[in-house]
């Protein structure tokens, strides 16, 4: 039986972007919505700080402590987003809870799921984990044969469920949902210049801007909506569109982030990272290609190419190798974990160093130490273990207890340190202030030398593709040299990994390196538009 639903009025629906314009005639269709309340409900660690619990692991928090919550010290870029989408098959919704699972890594923050009957969509979006968002009762509420999800990663300020995808709208042309994974480099300028002409934004969100562009499309079908809308947009975009009928998915021309697809019993799955389709036992197909439109319907699968697209154009991420994809995903072919293993050969290449052993830092670092240890022919061990249960934030226990978090984190094996040289092997240094951290943990255990070595060359620019990057001040490289980074640090010695060190080891050109090298591929409008922007003066 058919459950019921909650329909509810269009202001007060979060990420239902009433796209409706003075002089566009878009009627408005109710989306239902499987379960707003509860999608609305703050959770996460912005109400652990307000105190506002709604159940769960917050309920019993005392009161005393409800200041006390750190954030984990992640000296790392975070990647912003993961996407998934599946088409003709049975439990769409399902399939899709379990692909935002092997996504998590891509964000923790937010997550969400629209499915569709084929005559509506419907909605479930929340802060935190899959697992937190999602109960058995609620994926019910999402029936139908396809559905696309998203998880995100957002900074502390600017997490709140209105940020939260797939945005779905309803218009004159009827509903659509949407899930990014990217950044518009234009996309303040295009939000400015739709908000000029009458739209209303519903969230913070640069991934709106693409449902408002595809609302006041004059085209007939919806890929030419989307391609339409694609034309005006610059910036970085794997994204996946749902009507009820139609699953669209696209990747930019320069293939910034990826996005792959497979197949699942005559059905199609698309994801950010091959892994997604193996736990749903699906088969990889191949990679979406840069610049291509994938079409999925009642009558199967086509390819649309409404992009110049020539192989000199392609940038795909360098990072989805060094540090943001799973060692066990591959991409066109190459796998990330063999080629954190060949950045590490090449990093004994480029920096050797006499020592008893070498230590990844877990878990990213573990490869490129297996390629690093193998290349010097000195053992590699695990002297830095992980704990698996500690989230993003922590509630701190004492106010006398302070910058705890790495040991949090990660815990030195005293009876292997004690009395040796160790070389330590992390992916990359962003600030600074975790490696310092793990350089005197390691001397603390009784290490004789401590010598740092990072799989991929000093991070200098921030990333406008996408990925949450600090500012450039905050970037420990930009304004160090190697040797004063290594001061900071306090290791023996600091060797980082070369630029083309690292595009030998994921297999040369073709790809974005410009948070290394500070080569942007597309100019970022945003970022320069105020600049140019001459004041006025008085008179
Ligand atoms: S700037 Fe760096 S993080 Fe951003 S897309 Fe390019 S390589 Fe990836």
């Amino acid at each position: 039986m058919q459950p019921e639903r909650e329909t509810l009025p269009e202001p007060a629906l979060p990420g239902h972007v009433p796209c409706r314009h003075s002089q566009t005639p878009f009627e408005a269709r109710p989306i239902r919505f499987a379960s707003i309340p509860e999608a609305c409900r703050p959770s996460g660690s912005s109400a652990r700080l307000e105190g506002g619990h709604a159940g769960g692991m917050d309920a019993g928090v005392p009161r005393r402590y409800e200041r006390a919550v750190v954030e984990m010290d992640d000296d790392h870029f975070h990647d912003q987003c993961g996407v998934f989408g599946v088409f003709g098959a049975k439990e769409a919704s399902n399939l899709a809870y379990l692909g935002l699972h092997s996504l998590q890594h891509r964000g923790q923050e937010a997550a969400g799921i629209v499915s569709s009957n084929g005559e509506q969509l419907f909605v479930h979006r929340g802060m935190g984990l899959v697992q937190d968002v999602f109960t058995a009762d609620q994926l019910d509420k999402l029936p139908g044969s396809s559905a696309i999800g998203h998880v995100r990663y957002t900074t502390a300020g600017g997490s709140h469920i209105k940020n939260a995808q797939p945005l779905a709208v309803d218009c004159g042309h009827g509903s659509i949902a949407v899930a990014h994974n990217g950044n518009l480099t234009n996309g303040l300028a295009l939000r400015h210049q739709l908000e000029r002409d009458g739209s209303i934004f519903a969230s913070d969100s640069d991934t709106e801007v693409f449902v408002h562009l595809i609302a006041r499309s004059k085209a007939q079908t919806m890929v030419d909506r989307v391609a339409d809308a694609l034309h005006q947009v610059e910036g970085a975009y794997s994204l996946v569109f749902l009507s009820p009928d139609e699953l669209v998915a696209v990747r930019d021309p320069y293939g910034f982030r990826p996005l792959c697809l497979g197949e699942l019993d005559g059905g199609y799955v698309l994801a950010s990272e091959p892994p997604a389709f193996q736990l749903i036992g699906a088969k990889y197909i191949r990679d979406i290609e840069p610049g291509e439109l994938v079409v999925i319907n009642k009558d199967g699968l086509r390819s649309v190419r409404p992009f110049r697209t020539d192989p000199e154009r392609r940038h795909m991420c360098i990072f989805e190798y060094v540090y943001f994809a799973r060692p066990d995903a591959s991409f066109d072919g190459i796998s990330v974990y063999d080629a954190r293993k060949r950045m590490g050969r090449a990093l004994f290449e480029d920096q050797p160093v006499d020592a008893d052993m070498v230590v990844p830092v877990p878990d990213s670092g573990v490869a490129a130490a297996l390629g690093y240890a193998e290349a010097a022919g000195i053992p590699f061990e695990l002297g830095l273990i992980r704990s698996h249960y500690v989230g993003r934030t922590f509630i701190e226990p004492a106010q006398s207890i302070r910058h705890f978090g790495v040991r949090l984190k990660l815990h030195p094996v005293l009876s292997l340190l004690e009395g040796k040289r160790v070389v330590v092997v992390d992916d990359s240094i962003v600030r600074g202030t975790t490696s310092r951290k793990i350089v005197k943990m390691i001397r603390d255990a009784g290490a004789t030398e401590v010598h740092l070595r990072i799989s991929s060359p000093p991070t200098s620019w921030p990333c406008f593709y996408g990925i949450d990057t600090p500012t450039r001040e905050e970037l420990i490289a930009a304004h160090k040299s190697v040797d004063e980074v290594n001061e900071y640090v306090t290791a023996d010695s600091l060797g980082y990994l070369s630029l083309d060190g690292l595009k030998r080891a994921v297999g040369g050109d073709g790809f974005c390196s410009a948070c290394f090298s500070g080569r942007y591929p597309i100019p970022i409008t945003d970022e320069l538009a105020p600049r140019r922007q001459l004041p006025l003066v008085g008179v």
